[in-house]
C-alpha cells in the first residue's frame, strides 16, 4: 500500500514506435499493441529470476496472450516445481469435456509443510459442536487464514485466468517485499486459475479463429462476436455462477468439495462484464439475503477499502453498490457466505480479446484487465494477512452463533419424509449433503412435530454451523425487505425495470416438490449422516418369476429405469390406468415388463438396472390384477424406444436448450440428437419420434420460415411428438405456425385503464370526423377533463393501452394438475413451477386442446418469491401444461421452462411423460 505507484503504458510507446517505422503500405491506421508487454503490473518488484515467468514457461508476457487450459495447468506445475516449498499444485476435478480441473495453494514455507494440519485445525474451528474449551482461540493463534481466489467461471472472461497467472507468479517471485513476505506467512492463498477450462476453450477457439493481421478492437469484430453458444458456459451450457447449492455440474460440486475441505474466510469470485464498465466490487446492492451477517458485510468493506485505496494509487477506476445484488445464495460470491466466508465478487470491464475498444474511444487492453484483477486479488490477500486473528475470529463467531441460533430460534429442525417420494426425497437430502449439510437418515420410524415419521425419513437439526444456509435453502420464502419490494413495485408500475439481478425463489422442498416439515423440537432420532456420494440402490422384491417385473410410476427413479430398459431392450409397457395386483395399488403410467416377450437373463437384467437407477421393483409371480387393466389389457401400452431431437444453435434460448438437454441425458441417461435450428426448414425429420423446442433466444419464426413450419406441422401429422418449452411454445402457438391454440395475454385491464381506453375511443371519432367536416372545432379534438386525485390515478391514466404484462424477476408459482391425462400419469397432484418473464397465456376451450396442468387459483399461485400483485391475480388458473391431438401426432406445450437450470427436478416427470409416453401414445395410435 505504500509503495509509490507510477503506471507507464510503456505498451503505448511500443505502439507509436511501431508506427514511425511501419512501411508505407502498411493500413493508414497505426496498428494495435495488444501484446502490452511492458505493462509494469506491480511497480518497483524485484522479481527472483529462478521462479518461472509466464514467457519462459509459455513463450509470451503476462497479459500479452490468453492461456489455453492446458497452459495454464502447464504454469501452475512449474511455478510449483520451482518453488515446492511455497506451492503445490492439486488436481480437484475434472470438465465435462475431460479437462483437469486444478488449484494452486501458495504460501510460507512453513504453512506450506503443514497444509494437513491447517486443514484439520479450519474443519475444527468450522465445527464449535466438537471443540474443547481453549481450542478455538488456539487455532485462531497460530493458524494461517485460508484466502480462496476463484477465477473465470464464465469461459468468456478471460482476463481473470491470466490474472490468476500473475497473481501466483508475484507471491512467488517477489523478492524484499515484506507485504509479500506477511501475505504468505499469514495466509494460505488458494488459487483456482480456471473453474471452466471448456467454455474458455470455446471462447479462445473462437477469437484465435477470427483474428487476422492484427487484434481488432471493433465491438463489431468477429473476435468478440461469440458463435452460440458463446464461452460464458460449460459443456452443457449452465451458467455454473448460479449452480453452487444445487451443483448439477460436475464442476461445482467438485468446486464446492474442496472448499468444503479448506474453509476459507475470505472467498473473491473474478468476473468479467462489459468492456465500458470499469470495475466493481462490494458492497453490492441492495437486495441483501437477510441470512448474510453485518459482520461479513463489514469484512468485506474493509477489503473493498483497501481495494478503493490501490485503484486510487493505480489510477483505476471503479464503481460498488449499484449492481449485483447480495440476495441469490447460488452464486460464487454468494454461497461461501453461508459456510461463514466473507464472500466477494470482482468484477472487471473485459477486453473479450486481446484488445477491444470503448464506447469513449479509448482502448481497452488484455493486460490492462488483467492487472487490475491482479491488484485487487493482492489487496484481499494483503487485507487478511494484516487481520488475521480478526478474520479467522469472525468466522469462528459466524459458526458458532449459527448453532446457538438454530438452538434458540422457533425452527429447530426440518423433517424430510421418506414417503411419498423415496428417490425425491433422497435426491434432497444428498444434496444437503453436498453443501455441508448435516443431514441423519433415521433407522426407524419415529415421532415429531405431532407426526409420525417412517425409517428412512431425514432429519436436518437447525443447530449446525450452516444454519443460515439451511434456513435459505430449506424454508419456503426467503424474505426480501419490505421497502425494496414496495420501491419495485413503483418502478414497474411506471414501466421501470426492477432492480432484482436474479431469480427471487429457490426453496429446494419446492423445487423438488418434496415436504420438509419445520418442526419446533430437534426430535432425537437414531440415524445414519448422508454421505456426499450416496446413492440409494433399487431392489427388486419377490422371487424371479416367468410373468414379469413392475414398477410403481412417480418416481424420478421410476423414469431412469424406464429409459434404462428401453435402452437394454427390454420389453416395457406402461399402464393408462391406475390398477391394484396383491395388495399394491399402482399408479397410472406404472411400468411392466413382459416376462413373455424377453429374452433370457431377464432377473439379472431387471435387478441390475433397479441398482443402477434406484427403482424398487416388484417381481410377478401372479397376475390376477383385482382393481383396473389387467397386465394384458389394451390399456398396457407398448413403450417404443423414441429417437429424441432437440432443435439447437441460433435461435435457441441457449440455457433452455442446454439444460434439456443435460436433464435428459445426464439425469435420466437418454441420448438426444441435436439439430442445428437452420436444418429444420428441410430436414427429412422422419427419423425422429420426438422433437423438443426449447425456448427461442431470437426468432424461429424467421430461422424456420414457412417451410420450416409447414415441415414440422406434416411431421406432427403423421406421428410426431413435439413439445415446446417457455418461449418455444410461444412459437409453437404464433400466427402461421398454429400448432398450438394458445394465446398470448396482455396485462391486466385494471379498471382504470378501461376508463382510459373508453376516452380514447370517445376522443378517436371527432378526430375523423374533422377532416370532413367542421376544421375549425378545436373542442371535437379534445377529450373529456378527467381530474387525477392520486398518483394511483396518474400512473393509470399514464398507463399505456395494451402492453405486455410486467416480467417478473423468478418466482415459484403453483401449478394444479388434471389427473386422467396420458401426460399426467404419476404426477403429484401439484406442481411448482418456476415462472420469469411475462408470457401468460389466455385459457384453452376444452375443445380445442387439453389444459393438462393450470397454474392454482389467486391466493394459492405464488408459492415463494417476488411476484408482483397484478401478475398474481393475472397468472391464476392460466394454462402450464397443454396437449392438443393433431394427426397422428400430438404437440405439448409448457408455458414455463420445465427445465430451468436442471433446478427443477420436481417437473422431471410431466416432461418425461411428455417424450416417452407421449411416443408410447402416438406409437398406439399409429400401429392399429
Ligand atoms: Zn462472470
Amino acid at each position: 500500500m505504500r509503495t509509490k505507484f507510477t503506471l507507464g503504458r510503456v505498451g503505448i510507446v511500443v505502439a507509436s514506435l511501431l508506427c514511425a517505422v511501419a512501411p508505407p503500405w502498411s493500413a493508414a491506421r497505426a496498428p494495435i499493441a495488444a501484446s502490452g508487454s511492458s505493462v509494469e503490473y506491480w511497480p518497483g518488484a524485484d522479481y527472483d529470476p529462478s521462479i518461472p515467468s509466464v514467457r519462459r514457461v509459455l513463450g509470451f508476457e503476462f497479459g500479452a496472450e490468453m492461456a489455453r487450459a492446458d497452459q495454464v495447468t502447464r504454469y501452475f506445475e512449474a511455478l510449483a516445481a520451482a518453488a515446492p516449498q511455497r506451492m503445490r499444485t492439486f488436481e480437484y476435478g475434472e470438465s465435462w469435456e475431460g479437462r483437469k480441473l486444478i488449484y494452486g495453494v501458495i504460501s510460507s514455507e512453513r504453512n506450506i509443510s503443514r497444509l494437513e494440519e491447517i486443514k484439520s485445525a479450519m474443519a475444527k474451528l468450522a465445527d464449535p459442536r466438537r471443540l474443547g474449551p481453549g481450542e478455538s482461540a488456539a487455532i485462531i493463534q497460530s493458524m494461517p487464514a485460508v484466502v480462496w481466489l476463484s477465477h473465470s467461471v464464465h469461459g468468456n472472461e478471460p482476463g481473470t485466468t491470466d490474472a490468476a497467472l500473475l497473481t501466483a507468479y508475484h507471491l512467488l517471485a517477489s523478492r524484499g517485499d515484506p507485504r509479500v513476505a506477511k501475505m504468505l506467512e499469514e495466509t494460505v492463498i488458494v488459487v483456482l486459475p480456471l473453474q471452466n477450462p471448456d467454455g474458455r476453450e470455446r471462447f479462445i477457439n473462437s477469437n484465435r479463429a477470427a483474428r487476422g493481421l492484427e487484434p481488432d478492437p471493433s465491438p463489431l469484430s468477429a473476435e468478440r462476436d461469440e458463435p452460440w453458444p458463446g464461452g460464458r458456459m460449460n459443456h452443457y451450457v449452465f451458467d455454473m455462477n448460479r449452480d453452487w447449492f444445487t451443483q448439477t455440474q460436475p464442476e461445482m460440486r467438485a468446486h464446492v468439495g474442496l472448499m468444503l475441505e479448506w474453509m476459507p474466510v475470505v472467498v473473491a469470485d473474478i468476473h468479467e462484464m462489459g468492456a465500458n464498465q470499469t470495475f466493481f466490487f462490494p458492497p453490492e446492492a441492495d437486495p441483501l439475503n437477510p441470512h448474510l451477517t453485518s459482520k461479513q458485510l463489514s469484512n468485506v468493506e474493509l477489503i473493498a477499502r483497501n481495494n478503493a485505496a490501490w485503484f486510487d494509487k493505480a489510477g483505476l477506476r471503479y464503481f460498488n453498490r449499484e449492481i449485483f445484488d447480495g440476495f441469490f445464495p447460488g452464486y460464487g460470491s454468494g454461497w461461501p457466505n453461508y459456510q461463514g466466508a466473507s464472500a466477494m465478487v470482482y468484477e472487471q470491464g473485459s477486453s473479450r480479446g486481446l484488445v477491444a475498444r470503448r464506447s469513449d474511444g479509448s482502448l481497452l487492453h488484455f493486460s490492462d484487465t488483467v492487472k487490475s484483477q491482479f491488484i485487487a486479488s493482492l489487496s484481499a490477500v494483503e487485507v487478511v494477512a494484516n487481520n488475521r486473528s480478526r478474520f479467522l475470529t469472525d468466522f469462528a463467531n459466524y459458526r458458532a452463533t449459527a448453532v446457538a441460533e438454530g438452538q434458540r430460534e422457533p425452527v429447530k429442525a426440518y423433517v424430510i419424509p421418506e414417503a411419498p417420494d423415496a428417490d425425491m426425497a433422497a435426491r434432497l437430502a444428498v444434496t444437503l449433503a453436498r453443501n455441508g449439510i448435516d443431514v441423519r437418515r433415521a433407522e426407524a420410524a419415529f415421532a415429531a412435530c405431532g407426526r409420525r415419521f417412517e425409517a428412512g425419513s431425514y432429519v436436518v437439526s437447525a443447530a449446525q454451523p450452516t444454519k443460515r444456509l439451511i434456513r435459505t435453502l430449506l424454508d419456503e420464502k426467503t424474505e426480501m425487505k419490505a421497502d425494496f419490494v414496495k420501491r419495485q413495485e413503483e418502478r414497474v408500475s411506471k414501466g421501470l425495470p426492477d432492480e432484482i439481478y436474479d431469480v427471487t425463489a429457490w426453496s429446494l422442498p419446492l423445487m423438488f416438490n418434496v415436504p420438509a416439515v419445520a418442526c419446533n423440537n430437534d426430535p432425537i432420532v437414531k440415524g445414519t449422516l448422508v454421505a456426499r456420494d450416496w446413492q440409494p440402490s433399487g431392489t427388486v422384491i419377490g422371487e424371479a418369476s416367468s410373468v414379469g417385473y413392475l414398477v410403481p410410476w412417480g418416481s424420478t427413479a421410476s423414469a431412469r429405469f424406464l429409459t434404462a430398459a428401453l435402452r437394454a431392450g427390454l420389453p416395457v409397457k406402461s399402464s393408462n390406468k391406475e390398477f391394484t395386483l396383491g395388495s399394491v395399488r399402482y399408479p397410472a403410467g406404472s411400468l411392466f415388463v413382459d416376462g413373455a416377450l424377453a429374452s433370457e437373463n431377464l432377473a439379472s437384467r431387471v435387478l441390475e438396472l433397479a441398482r443402477q437407477s434406484g427403482a424398487r421393483v416388484t417381481a410377478v409371480s401372479d397376475s390376477w390384477v383385482t382393481d383396473g387393466p389387467s397386465l394384458g389389457s389394451p390399456n398396457m401400452l407398448h413403450m417404443p424406444l423414441p429417437r429424441v431431437a432437440l432443435v439447437w444453435d441460433e435461435p435457441t434460448e441457449r440455457y433452455s436448450a442446454g439444460h434439456a438437454r443435460f436433464v435428459l441425458e445426464r439425469q435420466f441417461g437418454y441420448p438426444v440428437t441435436l439439430i442445428r435450428a437452420r436444418r429444420v426448414s428441410a430436414a427429412n425429420l422422419d427419423g425422429f419420434d420426438v422433437i423438443v423446442v426449447p425456448g427461442e433466444g431470437g426468432s424461429y419464426a424467421a430461422a424456420f420460415g414457412k417451410r420450416g413450419a409447414e415441415n414440422l406441422k406434416n411431421w406432427v401429422q403423421r406421428g410426431g411428438v413435439l413439445i415446446g418449452l417457455g418461449s418455444g411454445t410461444r412459437y409453437l402457438a404464433e400466427k402461421g405456425v398454429d400448432l398450438l391454440p394458445l394465446k398470448l395475454e396482455n396485462a391486466l385491464e385494471s379498471d382504470a385503464t378501461k376508463d382510459s381506453s373508453a376516452k380514447a375511443g370517445a376522443g378517436a371519432k371527432p378526430d375523423s370526423a374533422k377532416s370532413d367536416s367542421d376544421k375549425s372545432d378545436d373542442a371535437d379534438s379534445r377529450v373529456d377533463a378527467k381530474e387525477l386525485t392520486t398518483e394511483a390515478d396518474l400512473q393509470k391514466a399514464e398507463r399505456p393501452l395494451k402492453a405486455p404484462p410486467r416480467p417478473v424477476a423468478g418466482v415459484l408459482a403453483r401449478a394444479d394438475v388434471e389427473d386422467e391425462h396420458w401426460l399426467t400419469a404419476g404426477v403429484a397432484s401439484r406442481l411448482n413451477v418456476l415462472v420469469t418473464g411475462n408470457d401468460i397465456y389466455a385459457p384453452v376451450r376444452l375443445n380445442d386442446a387439453d389444459t393438462v396442468a393450470r397454474f392454482a387459483a389467486p391466493d394459492q399461485v405464488l408459492a415463494s418469491g417476488v411476484l408482483w400483485e397484478e401478475n398474481r391475480r393475472q397468472l391464476a388458473f392460466k394454462p402450464f401444461v397443454v396437449s392438443k391431438a393433431t394427426g397422428r401426432g400430438v404437440v405439448v406445450g409448457f408455458t414455463a421452462d420445465p427445465n430451468f437450470r436442471a433446478h427443477m427436478a420436481g417437473l422431471n416427470l410431466i416432461f418425461i411423460n411428455a417424450i416417452f409416453r407421449g411416443a408410447a401414445i402416438t406409437y398406439d395410435a399409429n400401429t392399429q
